[in-house]
C-alpha cells in the first residue's frame, strides 16, 4: 500500500520552492513537511485554505494547539486589545501575568504556583532541571513511545522502530552522549518496568516524566494501576513524578487528564491549547518545589526574554476563562464529537473486515491499522505504517487533513460540528473501501 507525497498545487508549490532557498527543507519544524510541501494562506474555524484556494476540515489542530478552532474571536479579540495598550516590558510582572498565573492554579489541582514559558520543550527541561536540583540524583525515567520536546534528557525513544524501540534511539545528532546515558527507558502502562529500574540504580533516579496520555503514538490510556503505581512508587523511592500535559491538559479537562486520574503528580507541564494556538506554555507544582527556581530566590534558574509576553498571556487568559466559564457545554461538546468519530470509524472498519482500532479520549482520535487490545508501545509495533499512509493520503486528497504520521493523533476543536464529523465518516468509509 505504500503512496507518494499528496499532490499540492501550483501557488503551494511555488510558495514552498521560495522557502527551501531561505529556510532548511522549506519548514520551520521538520514533521511540517512530512507528506506534501504545502502553503497555507488562511485558517478559520474549523477550516485551513492553502495558497491554490483548497479547502480543508482540519483536525491536525497545529499538533493539538487550537483547542477553541483557528482565529476565535473569543481569543483573538482580546488579543488585539491587549497590543494596542501593551508588548513586552521586560521588568516586573504585568497584571496579565498575575491573571494566568490564577487561572493556571485554579484550573490544576496540584499546582501552587507556575511559571509561564513560550514552549512545551522549555516547560519539560526546566522540570527536569528543578528535579535533578532538589533531589541531587543523575537518572531521568521516561517511557518508550513518549515525547516531551526536543531538549538533550528527552530527545530519545519516541516513534522507535521495533530494532531500536527501548535501546539508544536518539531524536537529534549533536546530543552527548553523556545526556541520553542519563535517561532510562521504561514501558508505559507497566509499573514493574519502572521499579526495575529503581532497583538496578538505587536512590539515582531524579524523576519520572511521563504523558498523561502517550497522544504522540495515538492514545495509549494510561490504566488507573500504572498512575496510581507511578504516584506511589516515586514517593517511596524519593523521586518527583512530572505529568506532562503538554497535549492533554486545558483539552481534556481544565484539571487536566490527572483529574480523571485523580491523580497528584509534583509537577506538571503544560502548554499547546492553554492559548488556543499563541506561543504559550508552563510547569507548575508545589509550591515549596517551585521555590527552587531562581525568580523566588532559588538555585534553579528561570530565564526567557518573552517569557509571559502580553500577547500570549492575553490568548491563555482568555481562553482559560472561556473554559472555566462555558466547560459544561465545551466538554461535553466536543468529548461527544470525539466519540461520534471514533464509533464511526470503528464501525466502518468493522463492516468492511479491516484491521483497525479507533482509539483516543475526548476531542482526540486515531486511527491505528491493527487489532486490539492496545495498552503499551510493544502492541503499536504491530501497525500497519504504510496503511496508515495511505489513508492519510486519500484524506488529504478529499480535504480532510490529519496529522501525516502513522501513530499520531487528531483533535476535533470547538469549532467542528456533528455535520464535519459525519462528513469526515463518509470520505472515510470512502477511503477504506478503496484500501480494503
Ligand atoms: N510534551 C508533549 C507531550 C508534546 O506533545 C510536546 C510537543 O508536541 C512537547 C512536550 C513539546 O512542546 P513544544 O512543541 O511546545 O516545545
Amino acid at each position: 500500500m505504500g503512496e507518494g507525497a499528496t499532490d499540492v498545487g501550483s501557488a503551494s508549490r511555488a510558495i514552498f520552492d521560495a522557502a527551501c532557498a531561505v529556510i532548511p527543507g522549506g519548514v520551520n519544524s521538520a514533521t511540517r513537511a512530512v507528506g506534501a510541501p504545502w502553503a497555507f494562506t488562511r485558517a478559520e474555524g474549523a477550516r485551513m485554505w492553502d495558497a491554490d484556494g483548497r479547502e480543508y476540515l482540519d483536525y491536525h489542530a497545529a499538533f493539538g494547539a487550537i483547542l477553541l478552532g483557528h482565529c476565535d474571536p473569543r481569543v483573538d479579540e482580546p488579543v488585539r486589545e491587549t497590543i494596542g495598550r501593551i508588548d513586552l516590558t521586560g521588568y516586573g510582572v504585568t497584571e496579565l501575568e498575575v491573571e494566568y498565573g490564577r487561572l493556571v492554579c485554579e484550573s490544576i489541582a496540584s499546582v501552587d504556583t507556575s511559571l509561564a514559558t513560550n514552549t512545551g520543550t522549555e516547560a519539560t527541561l526546566q522540570a527536569v532541571r528543578l528535579a535533578r536540583a532538589i533531589t541531587g540524583r543523575r537518572y531521568v525515567v521516561k517511557f518508550q513511545g513518549n515525547f516531551h520536546g526536543w531538549h538533550d534528557a528527552v530527545a530519545r525513544n519516541v516513534i522507535s522502530p521495533p530494532e531500536r524501540a527501548y535501546k539508544l534511539d536518539p531524536l537529534s545528532a549533536g546530543i552527548l552522549p553523556d545526556a541520553f546515558a542519563a535517561t532510562l527507558i521504561a514501558e508505559y502502562n507497566d509499573v514493574g518496568s519502572v521499579q526495575a529500574l529503581f532497583d538496578e540504580y538505587p536512590e539515582q533516579i531524579a524523576a519520572v516524566i511521563f504523558e498523561a496520555i502517550p497522544h504522540n503514538v495515538g492514545a495509549l490510556l494510561p490504566t488507573r494501576e500504572f498512575s496510581d503505581g507511578l504516584r506511589e512508587l516515586t514517593r517511596r523511592e524519593g523521586a518527583l513524578l512530572i505529568c506532562d500535559e503538554v497535549i492533554t491538559g486545558f483539552r481534556h479537562g481544565l484539571g487536566g487528564y490527572q483529574a480523571v486520574l485523580e491523580l497528584e503528580p509534583d509537577l506538571t507541564t503544560f502548554g499547546k491549547g492553554i492559548a488556543n494556538g499563541y506561543p504559550v506554555a508552563g510547569i507548575g507544582g508545589r509550591r515549596e518545589l517551585m521555590e527552587r527556581f531562581s525568580s523566588a530566590g532559588g538555585d534553579v534558574v528561570v530565564a526567557g526574554t518573552f517569557n509571559g509576553h502580553a500577547v500570549g498571556m492575553a490568548a491563555a487568559v482568555a481562553t482559560m476563562t472561556h473554559l472555566r466559564d462555558h466547560g459544561d457545554d465545551f466538554y461535553p461538546r466536543v468529548h461527544a464529537l470525539g466519540a461520534r468519530m471514533r464509533e464511526g470509524l470503528q464501525r466502518i472498519a468493522d463492516e468492511l473486515g479491516i484491521a483497525a482500532t479507533a482509539a483516543g479520549f475526548g476531542s482526540v482520535f486515531c486511527l491505528y491499522f491493527m487489532d486490539g487490545p492496545i495498552r503499551g508501545y510493544r502492541d503499536l509495533m504491530r501497525n500497519d505504517d504504510a496503511a496508515y499512509v495511505a489513508f492519510h493520503r486519500r484524506m488529504t486528497e478529499r480535504g480532510i487533513l490529519m496529522l501525516p504520521l502513522s501513530l499520531k493523533r487528531n483533535h476535533v476543536s470547538d469549532a467542528h460540528t456533528e455535520e464535519d464529523v459525519d462528513r469526515t465518516l463518509e470520505v472515510a468509509e470512502e477511503v477504506l473501501r478503496e484500501l480494503a
